[in-house]
């Protein structure tokens, strides 16, 4: 596995697959035609479907040149292909074609060309799966996976955590100031800051950490929405769950920024797992793989927080799956938008949740991570492409269909 470096990305929404996926083939293009007289770009699948909505057009103007490049969006049949891919070519000033490169947007950023098995990047995990790093962990007398992270990546890891842990904290502040209309044109109110300043039952503590995770949840996912500075947890999408969680735990609990970076490594390596043998990406597998892989980091992260053991660790990231498997993509208008919003802040407290019986049941469990991984691969591939980010099915369809009405 390649480093959990990987998971946690630092760029603007609202999407890692849509907008940071193709900004990056965007460049690496530039890099290899430097020169070229004017850009097009394909966009097939997914990035066709919803790339208006997700912004894809316009992040391939801005990296490329507004006034030199072209955007097409193509409805050619695309069975067979990665359901994000998209065409770059290069042209001269005569117009003829100088180079032409395929490119698939595989979630959370990455980008890998046809044929190749794997994203680029150094692999830094031996193990592969939850079962390997267990095994490992135990016969080495390592108790945390945060322990099994600073052996592989050094400790160099904890600065790069810490980074992302400030940034994490800045969209929550941010977004919590925020107020006003999201872009898109679907007239979406942000709510973290409403959500934030109501007066809470304090004698309800149910109620009063709702509030303050849903706001939290909110607020990271209103400014990923609204093209602010977010860090992929896994994705941009489902970008609120693990930072919602964290802060609530950190202000109630008192764990200092050094155990919430151990807490976001241990959330790294479920996310890495998922990425490495299901997938994180919502067109290839729907929100399961985003806001199910976010939920699943947040629960594990939690139970490392608060002592849980490694067995505990993966039944919590386990629970969080579990109950996400299934869960269709259906953005309406293809915006980051709804349901995505609200789905962050019901995550983040199921997290809280899958926390809590993993504190009680591990010992009677069933299912393990690897099973539950592959249940959700074998779900998403499954899953009928009108609800894999094409806004063809589901909320998306029904909400279209009601306002042409
Ligand atoms: S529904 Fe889920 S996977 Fe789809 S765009 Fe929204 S957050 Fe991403």
């Amino acid at each position: 596995m390649k480093s959990i470096r990987e998971i946690y990305k630092i760029g603007k929404g609202p999407s890692s697959s849509h907008t940071m996926g193709p900004e990056r083939a965007a460049l690496q293009f530039m890099t290899e035609y430097p020169d070229a007289h004017r850009y097009q770009v394909i966009l097939y699948g997914s990035l066709n479907k919803t790339g208006i909505g997700h912004g894809t057009d316009s992040v391939l103007r801005d990296t490329l040149g507004v006034d030199k490049t072209e955007i097409i969006f193509s409805s050619d049949e695309w069975e067979g292909m990665h359901p994000n891919t998209l065409d770059l070519i290069a042209f001269d000033a005569e117009g003829a074609k100088l180079g032409r490169q395929r490119v698939e947007s595989i979630g959370g950023g990455d980008i890998r060309f046809p044929g190749q098995k794997k994203a680029e990047g150094e692999e830094v995990y031996i193990e592969h799966s939850f079962a390997e790093i267990s095994d490992f962990c135990k016969w080495r007398y390592i108790n945390t996976l945060s322990e099994y992270v600073e052996l592989n990546e050094g400790p160099e890891i904890w600065d790069f955590l810490m980074n992302v842990w400030q940034v994490m904290k800045n969209a929550i502040d941010e977004g919590l100031k925020a107020e006003g209309v999201l872009p898109g044109g679907l007239n979406v109110q942000r709510k973290a800051k409403f959500l934030y300043e109501q007066d809470p039952k304090v004698n309800e503590p149910g109620l009063l950490e709702f509030q303050r995770i849903a706001a939290y949840a909110y607020a990271v996912a209103e400014q990923n929405a609204g093209n602010g500075t977010i860090v992929t947890a896994p994705t941009c999408g489902a970008c609120g769950i693990v930072p919602a969680v964290l802060k609530y735990a950190q202000e109630t609990k008192g764990f200092s920024d050094q155990e919430i970076c151990r807490a976001l490594a241990t959330a790294g390596i479920i996310g890495n797992l998922t990425k490495t043998n299901a997938s994180i990406s919502g067109a290839e597998c729907g929100c399961q793989a985003e806001v199910g892989t976010a939920c699943s980091m947040a629960a594990a992260a939690l139970a490392e927080l608060y002592k849980q053991n490694l067995d505990q660790v993966e039944y919590a990231a386990e629970v969080a799956m579990e109950h996400h498997l299934g869960l269709t993509c259906d953005p309406i208008c293809g915006l980051v938008q709804i349901p995505c919003i609200e789905r962050n802040a019901v995550a983040a407290m199921r997290a809280m949740n899958a926390c809590n019986l993993s504190y009680f049941l591990t010992g009677s469990r069933n299912i393990s991570y690897d099973m539950v991984c592959r249940a959700m691969k074998e779900t998403g591939v499954n899953l009928n492409h009108r609800f894999r980010e094409t806004s063809e099915g589901g909320l998306a369809k029904i909400y279209n269909r009601k306002r042409s009405n």
